[in-house]
């Protein structure tokens, strides 16, 4: 059919199929030698339509003629995640964009912090590293460390939902907390909470996501905050000894403790992971909450249960005390957890406290 009737059937103007055809996407049938006029064959209306689709996605020609090429709906499955990845961080910049423009601008530090210049100069110094492990097909475990909060997410909910839930953690806490309370930080997870729960509400396909969050942040006043929800783990290393910070919200922390179960049971429990409490599962969430007093060289670790479902609890401990480079301390215990099966995701921050 002549270029005419291919635009009327296609709804595509003569302008963007000779676009199409200029980028190699959708080459005329035929091109008559003497009056150069184009012709498609009918056959060549589902690429258009095809094309034309892709487009409105947003996909770069270059893109849609590898997708031509190869027309795998694994690709789309990679643009989606993409898309969904990209639509996060706007989300996210444009949440600390309301928040930057709600706050009052920075004032001045008053002139006795600026003497004593010591609590708000603490810094964490982190190493962190998070692996898919041998088993499962996705990484659904997030981290995120600066210099003032590390948080780490075990997102759950279908691949997609699962790593959409964990990085929407991660990234919104961090964009919310500047390290002024344990209240700033309970807020920012208590929104991280809403907008994942929003955002599950908006796509069928993202029903039912959620995510653990443990988040440990400094404060101006050079204390710690932590705040979890979930089974993501949190210790501390202080004058020599390890405390675990925070509790388990799962179904086999709650048999532990009522006794019905010991903890090496529990960590081959067919209902571990299964969690009593998550972000991004109700509008409203229960959280866990504490501040500490931490001095220089002591040592925080979180991990999802990736790590503590491979290893043993003193094994954990033990980590934290070494005297080596905590680079050398994460790489071990997370291949350790390898070694051991590595049946989930494994996740651990290693953070020293230091000026
Ligand atoms: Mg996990």
């Amino acid at each position: 059919m002549s270029i005419g009737e291919f635009s009327q059937r296609s709804g595509l103007s003569l302008k963007r199929l000779r676009t199409y055809a200029a980028s190699g996407l959708l080459i005329p049938a035929a091109v008559d030698a003497g009056s150069s006029y184009r012709y498609y064959g009918p056959g060549q209306l589902r690429d258009a339509h095809l094309i034309d689709t892709l487009r409105q996605t947003g996909m770069a020609l270059a893109d849609i003629r590898v997708l031509l090429r190869d027309p795998s709906t694994d690709r789309l499955d990679g643009w989606e995640k993409s898309l969904e990845e990209e639509a996060v961080q706007r989300l996210s910049a444009l949440d600390q964009a309301r928040r930057l423009l709600s706050a009052e601008p920075d004032a001045p530090e008053p002139l006795e912090r600026q003497r004593r210049g010591d609590l708000s100069m603490k810094k964490l110094r982190s190493t962190s590293r998070t692996e898919t492990g041998p088993v499962r097909e996705n990484n659904e475990d997030a981290v995120m460390s600066s210099d003032r909060l590390v948080a780490v997410a075990d997102g759950m909910g279908g691949p997609l939902g699962g790593e959409i839930a964990a990085s929407m953690a991660v990234s919104l806490v961090d964009a919310a907390f500047r390290g002024r309370s344990l209240d700033e930080l309970e807020a920012a997870v208590r929104a991280a909470n809403r907008a994942i729960w929003d955002r599950a509400g908006a796509r069928s396909e993202l029903e039912g996501m959620g995510t653990t969050i443990c988040a440990a942040g400094l404060l101006e006043d050079g204390r710690l905050a932590v705040v979890n929800v979930g089974d993501t783990r949190a210790y501390l290393l202080q004058k020599g000894s390890v405390t675990q910070l925070t509790h388990d919200h799962s179904v086999t922390a709650a048999l532990v403790q009522r006794g019905e179960l010991t903890e090496e049971e529990a960590r081959h429990h067919p209902h571990r992971g299964v969690l009593t409490r998550a972000l991004g599962v109700a509008p409203d969430v229960e959280l866990d909450s504490t501040t500490l007093s931490v001095a220089e060289s002591d040592r925080l670790l979180i991990c999802t249960d990736g790590l503590f479902n491979e290893l043993a609890d003193r094994e954990i401990v033990e980590s934290m005390t070494e005297p080596q480079d905590s680079s050398a301390t994460v790489e071990g215990l997370v291949e350790r957890a390898i070694s051991r099966g590595g049946h989930d995701n494994i996740s651990v921050v290693l953070a020293d406290i230091g000026a």
